[in-house]
């Protein structure tokens, strides 16, 4: 079977997933704030935002691409790289099975290029259903091919991250991920590229301490947790009583690590706005 024909299969797969769920009310989402639960077409139609209490609750990666970018823009890139066992780890292969066909995706971070607001742009999504949105070889060399590719159209790269950090199914593989992105996207922008980096709950670990922490504008969900370790993990280490909101947007726009807070609702907006104020005609 041609590669082609798998990928085409796939996104066949993919849509009749969405439609099936959509259609079926695609099982109850509860949100973790009220405890209340909601169909899939009632969260996808309110952009992943609890109806009742506003709470953000974590958006699947197409769900994301669909509410920023014009409509049927979207074109996958790199959709069919999919990760080894490279350590033997166990469980590994059974654990990416299940969140394939949990996720219709076959790893965390899915991108290609899209119009936001008319302007073209490659943007990637990392998806925190897909085992935590970690980042392993896959993430990582996708992440650094959106960069290249990017770098060679000469158009904006928009990254949404949500990640619990490096995937430690692939130990060092993993790590190396971190230097492997932070180097293409500093490439990218050495080259006069304009990466825009949104980061929404959570944004930790490897992720946070790489290409994520890198945009040339930081933009942040309201509440979006961002940290490399967690505040937990922090207070046992140095038994201390953490300041107010640590770690959150919005204590890290106070503290100069954010340039804005953009809410879910204004986020294409904003989007197209920086992107028509930044590209070069
Ligand atoms: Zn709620």
């Amino acid at each position: 079977m041609k590669i082609d024909d798998i990928y085409n299969q796939r996104r066949k797969r993919w849509n009749s997933l969405i439609k099936s769920r959509r259609e079926s009310g695609g099982g109850r989402h509860e949100c973790n704030s009220c405890k209340e639960s909601f169909s899939y077409a009632e969260l996808s139609d309110n952009l992943w935002i609890c109806p009742q209490c506003g709470n953000y609750i974590a958006m699947p990666a197409m769900e994301r691409i669909k509410s920023i970018c014009d409509e049927d823009s979207f074109k996958e890139i790199y959709g069919n790289m999919t990760t080894s066992n490279p350590l033997d780890f166990p469980d590994y292969d059974n654990k990416l099975h299940i969140n394939q066909v949990k996720t219709g995706q076959l790893d965390a971070l899915i991108g290609g290029s899209a119009k936001i607001g008319g302007n073209s742009v490659i943007i990637a999504v990392l998806d925190s259903r897909f085992l935590m949105g970690s980042m392993g070889t896959v993430v990582g060399e996708k992440l650094a091919r959106f960069a290249d590719y990017a770098g060679k159209k000469k158009l904006p790269l928009i990254v949404f991250s949500a990640s619990g950090g490096a995937r430690m199914q692939e130990g060092l593989f993993s790590l190396m991920q971190m230097a492997a992105t932070s180097g293409a996207v500093q490439s990218f922008k050495d080259n006069g590229g304009l990466f825009i980096s949104c980061l929404t709950n959570p944004t930790t670990g490897g992720v946070s301490a790489s290409f994520a922490s890198l945009g040339d504008i930081m933009i942040a969900e309201p509440g979006a947790l961002i940290c490399f370790a967690g505040p937990r993990v922090i207070k046992q280490t140095i038994g201390q009583t953490l300041p107010e909101g640590f770690q959150h947007a919005e204590f890290l726009l106070e503290h100069g690590m954010l340039d804005m807070i953009v809410d879910r609702k204004d986020m294409r907006e904003r989007l197209s706005d920086l992107i028509r104020l930044h590209v070069r005609k």
